[in-house]
This record gives C-alpha cells, sequence and structure tokens, in this order.
C-alpha cells in the first residue's frame, strides 16, 4: 500500500477520535446530562477542538495531501477518501486555531442560553450571544471569500458549508417557483379544511404505547438496533459516530400521535443512509452523507412520500388500531391517512405539514440573506421574522418562543443550513418518482416489505457516502440532473386531490 496512505490513516484515526469524543458530548448534553454540567463540558468541548483542529492541521499535513492527491495507485475509494480530507483541511485551516476553539467553546454555551431563552420567552437574553456567532459566522465566511476570490453575495459562502451549487442566485429562483405553486395549494387548503379531519391525533396516547410504535415503525423501514440506538430529547435529531453507530432521538407528546411516529419514520430515514454507508469510508472523512441536502432527501423521502401514503399504512395501521382501540375506535384507515396529511398553517417548523413546511424555510432563508448582506441589529429580528410569517403563512407568532426561538440552528451556528431542507424535499419527491418507475412501489409497501427499497437506496446512493457529489448521485441514480417540477408536480397532485370538494 502507498507508505502515504498508510500515514495518512493513522492521522485520520487520530482527528476521528477527536470528532467522535466531540459528537458523544453533543448527543449527551442533548439527551442525558444535567443542565448544570454544560459549564465544565463547554471547556472540555473547546479542549477537544483545539486538538481536533491541530491534528487536523498539522504542519505536514498540506505535502502529504498534495503527494497523494497526485498518487496512481491509490484505489477509487482511497482516492475519495483523499479528495474529502483536503476538503476538510482547506475549510478548516482558513481559520486561525485561536478563533476556532473560542467559537466552539461559545457554540456550546450558546446552546443552553437558546434553551433557556426559548423556555422563558426571552429573546433578549440570546441577542447578545447570537450577535457573537453571527459576527464570527460572517468572519469565517469571509475567509472562505478571500481564499476563493469570490466576489459574489457572502451568503454563498455559508450555503456552500452545507450543499455546492446552490447558490443565492439559484435558491432564489427555487424558492420563487416553489412559492408560486405552494400559496394556491395553502389557499386551497385553508378554503376546503373542513374535507379533512385530524381530531383524532389529538386524543390521549399512552407514551410508553407510543414508543413501542415508534421502535416498531423504526424497524419497519430497516433501522438496525444492532447499529443505532433511539433516546429522546426535546428536539429530535440523527447523529453518527461512523456507520455502526448511529443515534436518533424522538421527542414524545401524551396528547399528539403522529409527532413521535413521524418524526421517527424521518430520523429513521437519516439514520438508514448513515447505517448503509460503505465500509470501505467507516471512520474517514468520506464516510459520511455528500451534503445535508442528500440527507434530508432520505429522510423527507420515508417521512412524508413513503410515510404519509395509503400503501405504507395498509399493513400498519391494523396494529395501530389495535395498539390504541379506544382512541381509534371511529377511524377508518381512510380517514387516518386523510388526516396525517391535513395542511393547516402554523408557526412551528418542526411541526409543519408537508406543504406549508417549505414557507417556513422561506423565511430563514430570507432572513439568512438579509443577515449576511448587511449590518443588522439583532433585536430588529423578531420583527422580521413576524412579519414573514405573516406575509408567507398568514399567521404571527404568538411570542418568541414559538417564533425566532424555535430552532436550534442559530444558536449551533449552522447559518445556511435551511435552505438544504427545502432542497431534499424536493430531490426525494424526484427519487420517490424514479422508484416508482424502477420497482412495485406501491405493492411493497401495501406487503409491508420495505427492504427492496433500502436495498436499492444503499446501492444507488447510499454506499458512496461522501465520495460522490450530490448532483452527480442524483443524476446517475434518476438519469437526470436535479429537477424541482417532480416536488411541484407531487405537491399539485395530492393536496389538489385532498382538498377538492
Ligand atoms: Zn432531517
Amino acid at each position: 500500500m502507498n507508505q502515504d496512505y498508510i500515514i495518512l490513516m493513522e492521522k485520520l484515526k487520530k482527528i476521528n477520535a477527536y470528532n467522535m469524543a466531540l459528537v458523544l458530548f453533543q448527543w449527551d448534553n442533548a439527551t442525558a446530562a444535567p443542565k448544570r454540567a454544560i459549564e465544565h463540558t463547554a471547556e472540555a468541548m473547546g479542549i477537544l477542538s483545539d486538538a481536533y483542529y491541530r491534528a487536523l492541521t498539522g504542519d505536514d499535513m498540506s505535502a502529504l495531501l498534495q503527494r497523494l492527491n497526485s498518487a496512481s495507485d491509490l484505489t477509487p475509494e482511497q482516492h475519495a477518501i483523499v479528495l474529502k480530507t483536503a476538503e476538510m483541511y482547506e475549510e478548516i485551516r482558513l481559520i486561525p486555531a485561536d478563533e476556532y476553539a473560542a467559537y466552539q467553546t461559545l457554540l456550546a454555551k450558546a446552546d443552553g442560553i437558546w434553551q433557556n431563552a426559548k423556555l422563558n420567552n426571552d429573546y433578549a437574553s440570546f441577542a447578545p450571544v447570537l450577535k457573537e456567532i453571527i459576527a464570527y459566522a460572517k468572519k469565517f465566511a469571509g475567509y472562505k471569500a478571500q481564499a476563493r476570490n469570490y466576489s459574489g453575495p457572502l451568503y454563498d459562502m455559508a450555503l456552500d458549508g452545507y450543499e455546492k451549487g446552490f447558490t443565492t442566485e439559484v435558491l432564489d429562483e427555487f424558492f420563487e417557483k416553489l412559492k408560486a405553486s405552494i400559496v394556491p395549494l395553502v389557499r386551497l387548503a385553508v378554503k376546503n379544511h373542513a374535507l379533512v379531519d385530524n381530531c383524532f391525533n389529538f386524543r390521549r396516547y399512552d407514551i410508553e404505547l407510543q414508543k413501542k410504535i415508534s421502535r416498531k415503525l423504526a424497524a419497519h423501514i430497516g433501522f438496525d438496533f444492532d447499529r443505532g440506538v433511539i433516546a429522546e430529547s426535546a428536539h429530535p435529531f440523527t447523529t453518527s459516530l461512523h456507520n455502526k453507530d448511529v443515534r436518533i432521538t424522538t421527542a414524545y407528546l401524551e396528547n399528539n400521535l403522529e409527532s413521535a411516529m413521524f418524526s421517527t419514520i424521518h430520523e429513521g430515514g437519516h439514520a438508514l443512509y448513515e447505517m448503509h454507508i460503505d465500509d470501505a469510508f467507516t471512520c474517514t472523512p468520506a464516510g459520511t452523507a455528500m451534503s445535508m441536502g442528500i440527507h434530508e432527501s432520505q429522510s423527507r423521502l420515508y417521512e412524508n412520500n413513503i410515510g404519509r401514503s395509503r400503501a405504507f399504512w395498509e399493513p400498519l395501521y391494523p396494529m395501530l388500531k389495535e395498539t390504541f382501540p379506544e382512541q381509534l375506535r371511529d377511524v377508518t384507515l381512510e380517514h387516518f391517512v386523510k388526516g396525517i396529511n391535513q395542511c393547516v398553517p402554523g408557526s412551528i417548523r418542526t411541526e409543519a405539514d408537508e406543504l406549508t413546511y417549505c414557507l417556513h424555510i422561506m423565511v430563514r432563508y430570507e432572513i439568512e440573506k438579509m443577515i449576511f448582506s448587511q449590518e443588522i441589529d439583532v433585536l430588529d429580528l423578531p420583527g422580521v421574522w413576524n412579519d414573514k410569517y405573516e406575509e408567507y403563512l398568514g399567521l404571527r407568532p404568538q411570542n418568541d418562543s414559538e417564533g425566532i426561538l424555535q430552532d436550534i440552528h442559530w444558536a449551533g451556528g449552522s447559518f445556511g443550513y435551511f435552505p438544504s431542507y427545502a432542497i431534499g424535499t424536493a430531490i426525494a419527491a424526484q427519487i420517490y418518482d424514479h422508484l416508482k418507475k424502477v420497482m412495485p412501489l406501491d405493492q411493497y409497501l401495501a406487503e409491508g416489505t420495505l427492504t427492496p427499497v433500502s436495498d436499492y437506496l444503499k446501492e444507488h446512493l447510499h454506499r458512496f457516502g461522501a465520495s460522490k457529489p450530490t448532483m452527480q448521485l442524483i443524476s446517475e441514480m434518476t438519469g437526470e440532473p436535479f429537477n424541482p417540477d417532480y416536488y411541484i408536480q407531487y405537491l399539485q397532485e395530492k393536496y389538489t386531490k385532498l382538498y377538492s370538494a
């Protein structure tokens, strides 16, 4: 084997060890750690981040990667690992070591400040730390623009961290297209709201029984409990240490049946992707999803396109009804499937229905664009937020907890992340259409056989991890480039049918 490659693998083992420790702390902070732990945990995370930074940007790394980049005796997998490591290296070395560690410590603290602010509806207590995070985010984006000699919008550099190729120019057009087709459908749904009932969803559902259902649903779509666990957290999420340790969380609400079920299917979709990545990439920079958009396409595909279809529930609904016989006694399968597809504009993104979801993303996209293009007083942001909700969704959030404080992303420094939810949703519709062409999808779902679906996704998408660019993955799998028209067509067909009197 190439000697340089052996040296690189030794370095990656160390880099990965620091990263795993950081991911575990993040997981622990969100699921099990007591509130007061954070002051010392934040410090430890700062030190680990610093060690991670130094291991990745060590003196000889640049020359090593350069030699490997032109080596002719690497396998395609090894070459992909070299490329991803070089990409990571280039990105991180733009940031000075002291700024990187200070930023990581700030983020670890910001999490707790945001949680308290949200709990107490106290945006003012979060504003100063948000201001600091924004300053860092803009500074880091500036470093990247400078290194690339990029003179376009600064926000493009933030977007680039999550989904390459989706600049503000591309996204403006994408969101305009979505807005033009979604807004009239939402109006139709609001006008004919009486056609769809989901009162059953808000009856009382025992949480222990909900947990059993969640595990069954995860297993049903192919979640491997030998490689993954399900825990609880306020906000459901997925994290992965490597393809044999993938963790998802769910939040259970006693008076909401759908919430935990669909978040388990959603996070389960993310988990399948991570679990199916080829062993050749395990514990390397290529051993993760290619981008956030493609990651989100897998969760959305399972949650919405598949998980809200009648065929999916045909074999499962009897089990659900058996578990909750009282609550669902007057609810037929037909009624249930209509109910889980109901569209009601609301103020909370994570509770949004499939139709209004992207409007929530548009609000965040436009605010982020504004933050990166001008000097903005963070104290003005709640007002901007509320105005945009009124414009796109026809409602004003009752308070900041249900408004600007609802999402964790900005507290985590994740500017540029939100658009990947909308991109992923559109990719999911394109893949769903493709699956229907290459296999009898509804028949499989109705039979309760989901293995051919996950096998196909593994073979054509998951196994590649981060070794192939998103656009290439989509083209090779579906036979055509990314095309949001599939998504628009899917929504139009589904919601016109559901809400036409
Ligand atoms: Zn997701």
